[in-house]
């Protein structure tokens, strides 16, 4: 099949094998290039392992220090002449990858807030890989069913208290048109929470701790993000910024249940980054646009893979201490929340309009990586060559 990209929205529809492989190539390159990482994680389970931050820690862990990884995440193989999505596709060449250099690999397909995921994983992590000595937590999903009571929630991308006007950019049509947002009612607050807080990650730090599972001095991290005042209201002080503020209470409660086997868990906050999720929150498309110009012309462009490589080597596997922020986490943002990059961003953006989106923005680099994400416009890659969409993992 001849397999071009489809975009609805603030997704592609298709992914290509291929250049899905081709991405995660080009990730595993960056990590050899720095050498490896002396002391890593041996044994590590990701969860979100198949796209953005918790792939990049998956091929950081594994081609940075040889480490055995289990990921876990919501994909979807081929079926009916349709491609399988991306993150299906990185995860078959990621594993492909590992197995040529010996490493071992193994993923599990399903719904991670599940009881039957995490028994699953468990029994695997039992029966293969002993125990495990680091864990990332990085899911990003729009729902969640709670295994105990089975009800269902949603997690929305709005403000709270009052509703929050500002310029957005349609990436569908290359328009910059203000959106206005309407305030979360209690219920969406509480069902943002319910999905993207802490309470799945505690699950899984708890289940995994009864069953002896967690190797002594484990390191647990969960991904958080805070950016510029201008992204706050829909971000930081919204429903999202809500269940990030969970998340952090429960890094503390995790890390004094790792403590009692000298381990540690705690939050990163990384730099914003196209992704997936990324891509679904207003407002956020136009900032990451014009932080790519400021960034790549100061020298400073990270991806994903920079990102966690960069953690791994200066922070969680430094041979010493960790640097955290007053708040106790590690601070990844670094160079995004420089003075100077952000008052460079803060002057362009009451500049930027429709048709000063090219000279005012790095709107091509944004685009460039979204369409990354799905395995498109990758050098090397013959996209009018018939591809095997099947591919088992
Ligand atoms: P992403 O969309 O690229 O990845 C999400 C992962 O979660 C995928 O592997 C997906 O399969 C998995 N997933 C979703 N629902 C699942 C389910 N029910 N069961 C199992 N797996 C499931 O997202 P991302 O941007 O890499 O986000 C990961 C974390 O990083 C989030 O906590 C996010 O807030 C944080 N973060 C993102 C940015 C950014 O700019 N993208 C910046 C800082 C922090």
């Amino acid at each position: 099949m001849i397999i071009k990209p489809k975009i609805r929205g603030f997704v592609c529809v298709t992914a290509h094998p291929e250049g899905c492989a081709a991405h995660i190539q080009e990730q595993i390159d960056h990590v050899r290039a720095q050498g490896p990482i002396k002391d890593g994680p041996k044994k590590v389970l990701v969860l979100g392992a198949s796209t953005g931050y918790g792939l990049a820690s998956r091929i950081a862990s594994a081609f940075g220090s040889g480490s055995a990884t289990l990921g876990v995440f919501f994909e979807r193989p081929s079926s009916n002449g349709k491609p399988a999505s991306a993150g299906w596709y990185n995860t078959v060449a990621l594993e492909e990858a590992a197995r040529k250099e010996g490493l071992w690999a193994r993923s599990i397909n399903g719904d991670a807030f599940s009881d039957e995921i995490k028994q699953q994983t468990l029994d695997l992590i039992r029966e293969e890989m002993g125990q495990v000595d680091m864990v990332i937590y990085s899911l990003a999903s729009p729902r969640r069913t709670d295994p105990k009571s089975g009800e269902s929630y949603r997690s929305v991308l709005k403000p709270i208290g009052q509703s929050y006007t500002a310029n957005n950019l349609d990436t569908d049509r290359k328009r910059i048109e203000p959106i206005t947002l309407e305030p979360a009612t209690d219920e969406e607050i509480q069902g943002t929470v319910k999905v993207m807080g802490g309470e799945d990650w505690e699950l899984w730090m708890e289940a995994l701790h009864s069953a002896g599972l967690l190797a002594p001095g484990c390191t647990s991290v969960a991904y958080d993000y805070i950016g510029p005042e201008i992204t706050w209201p829909v971000y930081t002080n919204g429903s999202i910024g809500a269940a990030k503020k969970h998340l952090r209470e429960t890094a503390k409660r995790i890390d004094s249940l790792l403590k009692i086997e000298r381990g540690r868990a705690f939050i990163s906050v990384n730099k914003a980054v196209v992704t997936q999720a990324s891509s679904a929150i207003p407002v956020v498309p136009l900032y990451i646009s014009i932080l790519f110009k400021v960034m790549k012309e100061a020298g400073l462009h990270e991806d994903c893979i920079q990102q966690i490589d960069r953690l791994f080597r200066t922070q969680l596997f430094n041979g010493q201490s960790v640097d955290f922020d007053e708040e106790g986490r590690v601070r990844m943002d670094d160079w995004e929340m420089k003075p100077e990059i952000q008052q460079a961003v803060k002057d362009l953006w009451p500049k930027v309009k429709t048709e000063t989106i090219d000279e005012l923005t790095d709107f091509e680099g944004y685009q460039q990586n979204f369409l990354k994400l799905f395995g498109f416009g990758l050098a090397g890659v013959d996209y009018e060559a018939d591809t095997e969409i099947e591919r088992g993992l």
